[in-house]
């Protein structure tokens, strides 16, 4: 979902990490679904810190909504708060949001987004981006739509809207095949639970059911750790191109779309989701250990000690070390409990940036070849000043290894990028980033090393499993067609 925002400071938030940009979490058949989607959320805040939104419905105070800026703790731990929000039905959205600086973020744009249907009332939270917004915006507002927001995902509403069939699902099959990109969505009616993920499967979504003790109420989250936070067993994925309807504790699976073949996000595996989550039958965990076992294959380098940039670089580093046989050491600690806290800083705090929440271990890192290990490098901003503190700190060498291929091309597909040209393997080739962030050595997985590594043996073979790469590759499985319109070029085919 698209919309602006103001940005608070953050150190390490200075458009130099891919941000993943929402979260959704969905449960039906419960006492409280507030307290459990506000639990959901708390799980999913990794991926959208900026805000985040519930919706609920019970027969006798009918829907009811909570939308906020800021974490999740913060807004949705009240008594007084989640009073207003009775029921056994609910969804609930945290967002990031894209395109930092460019203005204040409304109230408005926080998800889930409400519509009233003839049919009755109906709410969404939408995970992705839909690549054809600007048209369609454009195309419902001439049919005399009023948008409330700036963000893409409203659209679905307004497509909703205009749709002739009696049911919400069906209106909701009928607007999303308007849509081009990625949606992972969770949605409700009154008595409906309901999630949908486009053909290709881009973004996340898994299902879950609640013990029946507790109740057994179904549970939809972006991610299996939303599910672990509330005790409900991890069911399945919610298939590529398939919408799931729960109503009365049975669910029903529809196909509304084209056939596709699947490409699930690859920086889902390297670092969106949390290391403790499950993604295509597989730990975040072992496949970030497995990366960095593979960059060490191909990336050797004699040196003392393998050093993560914490937190996102620790299993690659693990791996690494395992593989290399060079030992696995804490050489930057990060501070905990920084948070968003500098919303106004002062000049003297912005010039501190990185220092405010990472540190170098000194005693452990003087005098010695330091090997880093990050998930990735966007800018290369962090990178060129984690360096400086390394060597200030008395390292002998510093050499970058980096559990993902050159990100050299932005997202359209619901990940918070920089312009192409703000991205440093854009504009540079791979030595000419080594030179520019100082460092004695740096080298990427390859793209083939990192398939392996999520476990498609064959590599990028044709046949195999395919993941979205085009943000290594330039390959995109859907053209962005309001990037394009804009003046957006894609690769041109070899
Ligand atoms: S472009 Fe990159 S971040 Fe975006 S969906 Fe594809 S692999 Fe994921």
């Amino acid at each position: 979902m698209t919309a602006w925002r103001s940005t608070p400071f953050d150190p390490l938030d200075d458009d130099d990490k891919l941000r993943e940009e929402c979260g959704v979490f969905g449960v039906t058949g419960v006492s409280s679904a507030a307290n459990f989607t506000a639990l959901g959320l708390h799980a999913l805040q990794h991926r959208g810190q900026e805000a985040g939104g519930i919706v609920v419905h019970d027969p006798e105070h009918g829907f009811n909504s909570v939308r906020r800026f800021g974490y999740v703790r913060d807004n949705f731990t009240t008594q007084d708060v989640m009073d207003t929000l009775p029921g056994p039905i609910g969804i609930g959205h945290v967002r990031y949001s894209t395109s930092g600086s460019k203005g204040a973020t409304a109230i408005r744009d926080v998800q889930p987004f409400f519509g009233e249907f003839a049919m009755g009332g109906a709410a969404i939270a939408h995970n992705g981006n839909i690549t054809n917004a600007d048209a369609l915006r454009r195309e419902l507002i001439d049919h005399g739509s009023i948008f409330q927001s700036s963000s893409d995902s409203e659209c679905i509403i307004h497509l909703m809207a205009r749709s002739l069939q009696k049911s919400i699902p069906e209106r909701m099959k009928d607007a999303l095949r308007r849509v081009e990109g990625a949606f992972s969505i969770v949605a409700m009616t009154r008595h409906k639970l309901i999630g949908v993920r486009d053909p290709l499967g881009v973004r996340p979504l898994v299902l879950g059911q609640i013990d029946a003790a507790e109740g057994g109420g179904w549970v939809l989250a972006s991610e299996t750790c939303a599910l672990d936070i509330i005790g409900a067993e991890f069911l399945r994925e919610v298939e590529p191109g398939e919408m799931v309807v729960i109503e009365d504790d049975k669910l029903t699976s529809h196909r509304p779309f084209e056939p596709k073949r699947p490409r699930a996000c690859i920086f889902e595996h390297v670092y969106f989701s949390r290391p403790d989550s499950i993604l295509g039958g597989q730990s975040i965990y072992s496949t970030r250990e497995a990366i960095g076992r593979e960059l060490a294959k191909e990336a050797p380098v004699d040196a003392d000690l393998v050093c993560p940039v914490p937190d996102s670089g620790t299993p690659a580093a693990i791996g690494y070390s395992l593989a290399s046989g060079i030992p696995y050491a804490m050489g930057i600690i990060r501070n905990q409990y920084m948070g968003r806290t500098f919303i106004e800083p002062t000049e003297s705090i912005r010039n501190m940036g990185v220092r405010l929440k990472l540190n170098v271990n000194r005693a452990l890192v003087r005098g010695k070849r330091i090997i880093l290990v990050d998930d990735s490098v966007v800018r290369g901003t962090t990178s060129r000043k984690i360096k400086e503190m390394i060597l200030d700190a008395g390292a002998a060498e510093v050499h970058f290894r980096i559990a993902s291929p050159p990100t050299a091309w932005p997202c359209f597909y619901g990940v918070d990028t920089p312009q192409r040209e703000k991205l440093l393997a854009a504009t540079m080739t791979e030595e000419e980033m080594r030179s520019h962030l100082g460092v004695d050595s740096l080298r990427f997985i390859t793209l083939d090393g990192l398939y392996r590594a999520v476990g498609e043996a064959k590599g990028r073979d044709p046949d195999a499993p395919q993941y979205c790469d085009a943000c290594f590759s330039g390959e995109y499985p859907v053209e962005p067609a309001d990037q394009m319109e804009k003046g957006f070029q894609l690769k041109a085919a070899e």
